[in-house]
């Protein structure tokens, strides 16, 4: 250390910090003069073979910073075979995770939409499947109803959209329920 540590110290780091390497183990980092900002953790001692297999240190401007929080991983078959398997658990974990979320953010986008579109909380849980289709008259809006829902989407491309007119005139809603009639979208 010089006259002027923190010049010093910034100057050897930065001289330093090209031939670096990336981790460094408590032995290697001793041979090459590293001072440990905290000592290293003992090495983990392999449950298959006994090896014991050091933590490695992250170095920086002469120092070790810190050292590898998990453990070292032993190079034996059984041990091989071992953290093969745990990783393939956590990337499934992993991946079911995210299917989870994907699916509960698409939930959350259905609710908001429904909650914005004014039908109502009964009408939302009404389908095809749950329609009483009991009267000449029932029979006929669900038959309506249900060529609609199921051309909706050439429908809506050809710039057809179902009207409301149970209130006020609302020429550029969406298709809502109920419905009245089918209109040519005026645009
Ligand atoms: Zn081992």
């Amino acid at each position: 250390m010089g006259q002027t540590p923190e010049v010093s110290s910034r100057r050897e780091a930065s001289k330093s910090e090209k031939n670096e390497p990336l981790y460094l183990t408590p032995e290697e980092a001793k041979a090459k003069g590293y001072r440990f900002k905290s000592p290293p953790p003992p090495p983990d001692k392999c449950q298959f073979c006994g090896k014991e297999n050091p933590r490695s240190g992250i170095p920086f401007g002469g120092e070790i910073l810190f050292w590898q929080p998990f453990p070292s991983r032993c190079d034996c078959p059984e041990a091989v075979e071992y953290w093969k398997k745990y990783d393939a658990e956590q990337a499934a974990k992993k991946e079911a995770e995210r299917i989870a979320e994907e699916q509960k953010r698409k939930r959350e986008r259905i609710e908001r939409l429904l909650g914005k579109s004014g039908i109502k909380k009964r009408f939302q849980r009404r389908t095809f499947d749950n329609f009483k289709a009991d009267t000449p008259e029932r029979q006929k809006c669900y038959k309506i109803a249900k060529r609609y829902a199921d051309t909706f989407k050439q429908r809506y491309e050809n710039g057809y959209i179902l009207r409301v007119r149970t209130g006020p005139a609302k020429h550029t809603s969406p298709p809502q329920s109920p419905y009245n009639s089918l209109t040519r979208a005026s645009r």
